[in-house]
């Protein structure tokens, strides 16, 4: 059956539960079938279980369904996780968005505890992405625009701002300098995050711009943020007579000098009148003391203490590491990767000789000496360390000399948090509660200390994570959070309808305080690389989509650059753009990057096979097979047609969107190509000898879906700390169009929102080149459109019988 556009609309909304508002003859959405669940989980560990499965309709229509299983309480999964090899067991879960039961649609999991462990793939990975510099964006449209906007920005940056720190730090005189701002001011123990961030941001803006003069530029402030930080960090190597060495980070602050020491603005300014004390290879926005007080379990506290040094120090180290990777002037790379290197090293050195790990005892007894590293990690704020596993890990994979790359891996594994990793590895979901991009960056360092060591425990911890974030805290968008925070599973409704702001202009009217941007950049990073694992698994590129074109895009002002912080999601909610620099805060440096690499997850290739993962307009060099192709659609695309400009032998696989339950079509060199697609899947044309000239159609017409929220509304805030009224219980949902998140700038009160689906048909339309959906006198435009206030999660009128 195809039915119009219109209908096509109407018909995709009227799930089973509004049944009874749907036409009598059309019980489209009634589920009559669900794909059934059986898994078999490794002992010690509780289920990996779907948050999709594929449900059939009374129509004979399919379409994969959000599930919410009811195991999620933390006593259920240690319950479960406690079973015997052998032991057989139900668990119950529920098509969320569904009448039939007071929870949703009923459905059963199996589970079979084995003997056996969760299958794990090889430790390098299947396939890579093609790396930022080889894939351009093409065309005139909303990616170009932000790219450009993004390189701009960059460009405007006083560089002098970038370096003050490093200048103040070893001793340097800094006049010709300006003091830098926002988390990097001098009066902020957090500087040096800015710098690093917006050595990444000049690194992928440099590898995806073509443009001789942008590239001159760019390439111009690359080589003196390298230059001038070697500078620096060479200060650091003092040859020390007495030791018979060059002095290093171990030598610094022997225990009773470090357990006097203080972490005063007057002792900054002591320590960093001596950088001959900092070790060799230090390199940091901020003396080498700061670290090291973390040792004696010194707390966040920016005026007396410390804020986050570790974190900072992962900022930096990725953005010298981008530099070698993205940078195509063999000079300016090396050097950057060697005093990437030469940092790394100097933390080894540190933590090595330093610290260690006690998990016994009282917390007085484990902190009655300096370094355990248990404590180190576990402080609020002050053990925050970003993703310095993801950093030394790659370090390790790049570096070539043998004991390097060991003490790289080494001191990757330094960082190790046992109570947040354990139960993940066992796939019980300790990510509730916790700070969301304290936690994330921790399992992109995961994944990439398993293939830096081959380590199955790291991989086991990144699907788990990857997996229970799905279906128990995303959004619509793909963010998480609430104030920064993970909530309790299956509560994101909740987070969003009592989460209230007071406006600046003191109306009281919800806005919520949720979904930082930091996050989804992290959650964007960790999907890219567990793709490379599982490069023919969709669900992995399906999230990739969501997450980049409802979130990403849409978080720098298309017309003066500023990014979000939090992300708009919710009634009536607008995007807080600001955040200008890299400095300015965390997310004004994950923003700097998010805009100059769109393209990074494009294609994916292995030795013969390339994966088209996004429908993007692109061109793309695949330089170890001497291929080139181009990628002409418009963006967002429902059709695409790719055409190979330098051929080879290779297998082409396309991505079937999840979304694509309307139609999917390919053709290759006018000829059709198989018959039948399954969404969230990818489609083969096999190995064979491509030429110029051939061509590759894609069709996939957007039709209209539900992204639900996993717990029904009852309740909302309407202010900050005001009241929460009651609401009859109803089911909430975002309103998809294809892969894109709908807004409405006409819904503005919780009545509103109320949408009664069955009422009018789903007009689609464009307003210029931007998607439009209309119904009931209310305009929907997409999310990464929206620059002022909307409303993104309706509620969901279902009647329940006539
Ligand atoms: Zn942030």
């Amino acid at each position: 059956m195809k039915p119009n556009l219109l209908i096509a609309g109407f018909v995709l909304l009227c799930g089973a539960a509004f049944l009874t508002g749907c036409s009598d003859s059309k019980n489209y959405k009634e589920i009559r079938k669900v794909e059934s669940v059986q898994v078999e989980t490794p002992e010690g560990t509780a289920p990996r279980l779907p948050y999709l499965v594929s449900v059939t309709y009374a129509d004979g229509s399919k379409e994969w369904r959000q599930v919410k299983w009811m195991n999620s309480a933390r006593e259920t999964e240690e319950q479960e996780s406690g079973m015997a090899v052998g032991s057989e067991y139900t668990v119950r879960g529920y098509i969320i968005g569904d009448s039939t039961e007071a929870e949703g649609y009923p459905l059963d999991a199996q589970v079979k505890v084995v003997g056996t462990a969760w299958e794990v793939p090889a430790r390098v990975p299947q396939a890579q992405p093609l790396p930022l510099g080889s894939v351009r964006l093409i065309g005139d449209n909303r990616l170009t625009s932000n790219r450009d906007l993004d390189i701009q920005n960059l460009l405007s940056l006083d560089i002098t701002q970038e370096l003050y720190n490093y200048r103040d730090t070893y001793g340097l005189s800094t006049d010709g300098y300006t003091r830098s701002n926002g988390w990097d001011s001098p009066t902020t123990k957090l500087k040096g995050h800015g710098s690093g961030h917006y050595m990444s941001a000049l690194a992928f803006a440099y590898a995806g711009t073509d443009d001789p003069s942008l590239k001159a530029a760019l390439k111009a402030n690359i080589k003196r943020m390298v230059d001038e930080l070697r500078y620096c960090q060479e200060l650091t190597f003092v040859w020390d007579p007495a030791l018979g060495r060059y002095r290093e980070a171990r030598d610094l602050a022997p225990e009773e000098e470090l357990m006097g020491m203080k972490g005063t603005w007057e002792a900054f300014d002591v320590y960093k009148k001596d950088c001959t004390k900092y070790g060799y290879g230090y390199i940091n926005a901020i003396p080498a003391q700061h670290p090291v007080l973390i040792e004696k379990y010194a707390p966040y506290n920016n005026q007396d203490w410390v804020w986050a040094p570790y974190y900072t120090i992962h900022k930096q180290l990725a953005g010298l590491i981008d530099i070698a990777c993205n940078v195509d002037d063999q000079e300016i790379a090396s050097k950057a990767l060697l005093i990437a290197k030469d940092m790394g090293l100097w933390v080894w050195n540190r933590l090595y000789y330093r610290t260690y790990v006690q998990t016994e005892g009282t917390q007085e007894e484990r902190r009655a000496r300096p370094g355990n590293r248990y404590e180190m990690w576990n402080m609020y704020i002050a053990g925050e360390v970003g993703g310095m596993q993801e950093a030394l890990s790659r370090l390790s994979v790049m570096a070539s000399d043998p004991t390097e790359k060991e003490r790289l891996a080494q001191a990757a594994g330094f960082f190790d948090a046992p109570a947040f990793y354990q139960p993940l590895s066992r796939n019980i979901d300790d990510i509730r509660t916790r700070h969301a991009n304290q936690h994330i960056p921790m399992i992109v360092g995961s994944l990439k200390q398993f293939q830096a060591t081959g380590n199955e425990f790291y991989y086991n911890i990144a699907v788990n994570f990857w997996n229970l974030v799905q279906g128990r805290y995303a959004y619509a968008m793909g963010g998480v959070g609430n104030g920064e925070m993970f909530r309790q599973p299956y509560t994101q409704m909740l987070s969003l309808n009592t989460n209230a702001q007071t406006r600046r202009n003191g109306e009281t009217s919800p806005d919520p305080n949720i979904n930082e941007t930091c996050c989804s950049y992290n959650l964007a990073k960790l999907t890219k690389d567990l793709n490379c694992y599982n490069p023919d698994d969709a669900r992995y590129m399906d999230y990739y989509e969501r997450v980049l074109y409802n979130q990403l895009v849409g978080s720098v002002h298309p017309e003066h650059y500023g990014v979000t912080y939090q992300y708009a999601v919710g009634l009536n909610a607008a995007k807080p753009f600001g955040n200008r620099t890299p400095q300015s805060t965390c997310c004004g440096g994950t923003g700097a990057e998010n805009h100059v690499k769109y393209q990074e997850a494009a294609y994916f290739v292995s030795d013969n096979t390339l994966w088209v993962g996004l429908y993007l307009p692109t061109e793309a060099n695949w330089e170890e097979k001497g291929v080139r192709l181009r990628q002409e659609c418009s963006w967002p695309a429902e059709s695409s047609v790719i055409t190979i400009e330098e051929g080879g032998r290779f297998a082409m696989k396309l991505r079937v969107p999840y979304w694509a339950t309307k139609e999917f079509k390919i053709k290759l060199n006018g000829k059709k190509v198989g018959r039948k697609y399954q969404p969230s899947s990818y489609v083969e044309i096999p190995e064979r000898e491509w030429k110029a000239g051939d061509r590759v159609e894609i069709e996939m017409p957007f039709g209209t879906h539900l992204f639900y929220g996993p717990d029904r509304m009852e309740v909302a805030a309407t202010a900050e700390g005001g009241p929460s009224t009651q609401f009859e219980p109803m089911w909430e949902g975002a309103l998809m169009y294809g892969p894109l998140v709908m807004a409405s700038p006409d819904i503005t009160t919780w009545e509103e929102a109320e949408i009664s689906i069955d009422a009018e048909e789903i007009e689609a339309g464009f307003d210029g080149n931007v998607h439009k959906l209309s119904f009931e006198g209310k305009t929907f435009y997409p999310d990464y459109y929206m620059t002022g206030r909307g409303t993104h999660y309706l509620r969901l009128n279902a009647k329940q019988s006539d």
